[in-house]
């Protein structure tokens, strides 16, 4: 990931980034940081870059100029998503910043002063974004606020670990409280809990302790978790046909995007997946007004529904059939040499398993949601955890295949599931016998209602 920043004070945003992990990230060439000054560019006696506003009003403001030549000694002819850093943009957020993070290069303009001339602005920027309602003298902290915020979610800056997916904001519940080592400091002791190795009464603990802290410091939030649990629990009425949506919200992923009677929009901008529900029909006309313009792949929950999309252009992938796992007891594993994937494991899955989005694999190892079956070292075999939440894209080789790996793979992902408190679930298309079996075999229910994945594509 490259960032550039257009700024009058490049030594700011060097020195500030550079003793941390992000500086730490550079030197391993996982990220690039190209601090670019505007006053470089000036055409002006002492390298001027600013003049009073047209229209009077204190303070001076910086050029088009000087922005606009630093800004294309950057992204020449290239279409490059260019940040303006202002007071007066959209506030940034954590969903933000995992929506920038899958950029492959980002430029963060600083203004100073009073700002920027507006025209240079309409030229160049492609997102106004604001670090909250208060003004600084210049935007070199909030560009090193949203480059560090989003830095750490680009796969390999943080480690190969699923840090980022437990934090606050992640599930719209502020994070519960942690302790580290001596047990006992200035007479106050470790929660028991904490101390007992019981995963799932730390599980509930923890959760117990977000919703208090949630609800105490930010009802606004708490508001919204309270929201998506009244969902959940209207949909566990027919828990088998809508465990994709249930655990799409308890899992953090999905959000709310409209809610009617009985249709259902629900948002995953992460998997870039719209989940659309409807009770056995088609969609109302205010739905489908509520439909987001950006969803490019659906997943309808009726027959009748995925024909009227068909019907509006677009194109069916495929019917599936929808399996889940309700047993809480973790299954055994025969095949013993299984373990998480690593970023060094990616060339092989690259090459096994072919998704359109180039970081999508690199994305859901770093999640630490990807696990293969090794042969000493060598990796012969893989399953993971799609980003919308079904598990899958499972993979053996040839040579190793009829020996139960694929089975072992299977277990060991639903156990893994099951320990983040999670109900695993898969899709396995129409005609795919063999995985429709596989699935019977390791005590999956089958749903009884099929599933519509469509895109726009033709
Ligand atoms: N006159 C501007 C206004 O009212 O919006 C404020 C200019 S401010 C003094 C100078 C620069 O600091 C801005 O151009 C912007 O780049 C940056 N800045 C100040 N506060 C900010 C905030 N809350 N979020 C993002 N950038 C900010």
């Amino acid at each position: 990931m490259k960032f550039h920043v257009l700024t009058l004070f490049p030594e700011m945003i060097e020195q500030g980034l550079a003793p941390s992990i992000i500086g730490r990230a550079v030197e391993k060439n996982i990220l690039s940081l190209n601090a670019v000054n505007i006053r470089d560019f000036s055409v002006e006696k002492h390298s001027k870059v600013d003049d009073y506003t047209y229209g009077g009003g204190a303070g001076m403001l910086i050029q088009a100029q000087p922005v606009y030549d630093a800004w294309k000694s950057v992204a020449g002819d290239r279409k490059v998503r260019t940040v303006y850093v202002t007071p007066q943009g959209k506030p940034f957020t954590q969903k933000m910043a995992r929506e920038f993070a899958r950029e492959t290069e980002l430029i963060f303009l600083c203004g100073h002063y009073e700002g920027i001339d507006q025209r240079v602005l309409d030229e160049t920027v492609t997102d106004y974004v604001s670090i909250g309602d208060y003004v600084l003298t210049g935007g070199e902290l909030p560009a090193m606020v949203m480059i560090d915020a989003i830095a750490r979610l680009v796969p390999g800056v943080l480690g190969n670990d699923a840090s980022a997916e437990d934090e606050s904001f992640f599930n719209d519940l502020l994070e519960y409280p942690q302790y580290s080592r001596p047990e006992v400091w200035h007479d106050k002791k470790v929660p028991d809990v904490l101390l007992s190795g019981n995963h799932k009464n730390i599980v509930a603990w923890r959760l117990d302790q977000a919703k208090e802290k949630t609800q105490r410091v930010r009802p606004d939030l708490y508001a919204k978790y309270q929201q998506k649990q009244e969902l959940i629990r209207k949909l566990s009425k027919q828990k088998r046909n809508n465990i994709h949506l249930m655990e799409s919200l308890s899992r953090g992923l999905g959000e709310i995007l409209f809610m009617r009677g009985e249709e259902v929009i629900i948002q995953d901008d992460d998997a870039a997946t719209t989940f659309l529900y409807t009770e056995d029909k088609r969609m109302s006309e205010v739905m489908q007004a509520a439909l987001p313009p950006q969803a490019s792949l659906i997943l309808a929950n009726n027959q009748e529904l995925s024909e009227q999309l068909q019907e509006q252009g677009w194109h069916l992938i495929g019917a599936c059939s929808q399996y889940l796992y309700t047993a809480k007891e973790p299954l055994p594993v025969k095949y013993k040499n299984i373990r998480q994937l690593t970023l060094d494991d990616l060339e092989y899955v690259n090459k096994h398993y072919r998704y359109e989005e180039r970081e999508y694999l690199a994305r859901r190892i770093w999640a630490g949601l990807m696990f293969g079956a090794y042969d000493g070292d060598r990796l012969v075999g893989f399953i993971g955890v799609h980003g919308e939440g079904s598990g899958g894209m499972l993979y053996v080789d040839r040579e190793y295949r009829r020996q139960g790996i694929a089975e072992s793979l299977e277990a060991y992902l639903l156990n893994r599931c099951i320990e983040r408190g999670w109900i695993p679930y898969g899709h396995v298309m129409e005609g795919n016998e063999a995985s429709e079996l596989l699935q019977e075999k390791m005590g999956l229910y089958k749903a009884s209602k099929k599933l519509y994945w469509l895109d726009r594509q033709q």
